[in-house]
């Protein structure tokens, strides 16, 4: 079974980096690699970024002032869709966010924020992506919305975060960052990579543009084709409508 699934059950980790294999122990091991994995994609440099999963009543996320060098399974903070957390730690400033948006998107089983470069410049701008390019579509509409500013760590910004991502699987956060999810660990980071490449290409279009936007049938169109593909991981991140 898929540990990350909606089905698993989780129970309460005792970790070290010797641990035997359980699925909670391999849970935490995945997240802290895909941590470690952002920094080393260049979407996450410092502390800047956090991730998490989502457990069968809360949530895995990583540690406030945690960095690529410092993550290990262990430091791991378990909380609940409330916030409270549950053994030792203190999770990511950022973790109303994550548990905001667990509680609004079932199908959000994993969430990676990240102050990626081209992402930032953008979200700067304060406005989304529009459809400069036909795969704006794998993340589930016309485009990539930017959420209004909020301080960061606020309920105010988890709430705004998650309204951007009405039937969406990503977006950018205004003068901070983005935040996506996935279907697992793997595909949010996926999610962040191809959001950060295709603001990186807005951006470069923007150089010499302004560039051609494809009209809402053409988007139709491609999110069809997505959907018809129905196999593929790239369909599968589409988020329900
Ligand atoms: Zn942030």
């Amino acid at each position: 079974m898929d540990p990350l699934g909606p089905r698993a059950r989780l129970g309460r980790p005792s970790m070290s980096e010797h641990d035997s294999f359980s699925p909670a122990s391999d849970l935490r091991h995945r997240l802290a690699a895909a941590y470690r994995h952002l920094s080393r994609l260049g979407l996450n440099s410092g502390s800047a970024g956090n991730v998490s999963c989502r457990l069968e009543d809360g949530a895995l996320v990583t540690p406030t002032g945690a960095s690529a060098e410092t993550i290990d399974a262990a430091s791991l903070v378990e909380i609940t869709l409330d916030g409270e957390t549950r053994g030792p730690g203190i999770p990511s400033s950022e973790w109303a966010m994550h548990t905001e948006i667990y509680r609004r998107y079932p199908q959000a089983q994993a969430i990676v924020h990240t102050h990626s470069d081209a992402c930032v410049a953008l979200a700067c701008l304060r406005s989304g992506i529009p459809a400069f390019h036909y795969m704006i579509a794998t993340f589930g509409g016309d485009d990539v919305r930017c959420a209004p500013y909020a301080t960061f760590g606020t309920e105010t910004l988890a709430r705004l975060a998650a309204d951007a991502l009405v039937d969406r699987s990503a977006c950018l956060l205004a003068n901070h960052g983005m935040i996506g999810w996935g279907a697992d660990i793997e595909q949010a980071i996926a999610t962040a990579t191809r959001l950060e490449t295709l603001a990186r290409q807005y951006w470069m279009s923007l150089q010499v543009g302004p560039p051609v936007l494809l009209d809402p049938q053409e988007m139709r169109i491609v999110r069809d084709r997505f959907r018809a593909y129905g196999s593929t991981r790239l369909a599968t991140r589409l988020p329900d409508r």
